[in-house]
């Protein structure tokens, strides 16, 4: 490359946009980038040392070879499709290989809004697409989300451009969506994407972003693991939080407490039936536990299952005859269940609706 000129100039602009030169803003996204760690600000569109500087720390954090000029490696993944979020953020408290922003919520009972939805997907898919993120974010740490028709604390929206939050977006590719850092609760996906569901993705995968962007609105930073979910580059589908993520979100809530040992266990299984398919057993643990009268029998039903997922999870990558009877007979079983418990609420709650109603 020259070591002047336009190349050079959108160069600094893209290391300076993700925290690798000092901003000229103080606090992006509500925290403020480590200037230990950017470089100070160059002579613009020369590549001088502190580019220079810029670029080395730059492959390092994505575990490139730190060349510090603008190789093949390099260009390639500047060229990848990431979150808007810069890369280095003043933390607080010990650095493992997750990064914690230094903030979080002081509660631990959340709530959620969809502001509006992309018209590249039916509504209940982006619902499930991101409860898919916050079911995940929930087994690591003792999380609660419920969503909220208007005012919640999380508040997810698709915006084109300048979307009236002060960071636009930078149409198809690029950046793909940005979140605020506790307790703000902002979560922006880019119009300018398709956003998808199928696998392997027809687009940008919806579950795979929102979990990321999830991990900044409850106050993790980007990782340098590439393999994490918290990981700033978007490459197809990361729907499962990784270990380093899971001891992320541990550092700043702590740990979700099962009553039951092997619920516990389960609930790091990275299986993805596992992940599916309690989502709905989840959701109406909560509504049953809000309701308190029906708590402990559905709580041994929940044990029971995640004692027994596992096992069915096992011999289902052994046998696609077991596969097979689980489709054919367990699905069913799960969806029947789903269906009398929401109707027995439904029941409950009109015959009994005085009783059940929260109290002041
Ligand atoms: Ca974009």
């Amino acid at each position: 490359m020259d070591e002047e000129g336009d190349e050079v100039g959108r160069l600094q602009n893209y290391l300076k946009r993700f925290g690798y030169i000092r901003p000229d803003e103080e606090r992006p996204y509500g925290l403020k980038i480590d200037v230990e760690k950017a470089a100070r600000q160059p002579e613009p569109m020369v590549f001088d040392s502190p580019t220079q500087k810029a670029l080395k720390r730059f492959q390092e954090f994505n575990r490139l070879r730190p060349t510090g000029v603008l190789d093949k490696a390099t260009i390639n993944l500047m060229l990848k499709p990431r979150c808007g979020l810069p890369d280095f953020v003043v933390p607080e408290g010990q650095i493992v290989d997750y990064v914690y922003s230094g903030k979080k919520w002081t509660k631990l009972d959340l709530t959620y809004t969809f502001q509006n939805y992309t018209p590249d997907l039916t509504q209940s898919e982006v619902q499930s697409a991101i409860g898919s993120g916050l079911f995940q974010w929930s087994l690591a740490a003792p999380l609660n989300f419920s969503e909220a028709s208007s005012g919640g604390d999380l508040k997810f929206s698709w915006g084109s451009g300048d979307h009236g939050c002060g960071y636009p977006f930078d149409g198809p590719s690029g950046v793909l969506a940005h979140a605020f850092y506790p307790e703000d609760g902002r979560v922006h996906f880019d119009e300018d994407e398709l956003w998808t569901n199928d696998s392997p993705p027809s687009g940008i995968d919806l579950a795979s972003v929102a979990i990321h962007e999830l991990g900044h609105a409850l106050g993790l930073a980007h990782s340098n693991d590439t393999n994490a979910v918290m990981y700033a580059y978007y490459s197809g589908i990361r729907r499962t939080l990784t270990k380093d993520d899971i001891e992320g979100i541990q550092y700043i809530y702590g740990k979700r407490k099962w009553k039951c040992p092997i619920a516990k266990i389960a609930s790091t299984t990275t299986i993805p039936v596992i992940q599916t398919s309690t989502q709905f057993l989840r959701e109406f643990r909560d509504e049953v536990v809000l309701k308190s009268m029906f708590k402990t029998p559905f709580e041994r039903i929940l044990d029971r299952y995640y004692e027994l997922t596992p096992i069915i999870n096992k011999k289902m990558d052994s046998s696609a005859i077991f596969r097979q009877i689980v489709k054919g007979v367990v699905y069913p079983f799960i969806i029947g269940t789903k269906g009398a418990v929401s109707l027995t609420l439904a029941s409950m709650r009109k015959s009994n609706h005085s009783r059940l109603r929260m109290r002041p």
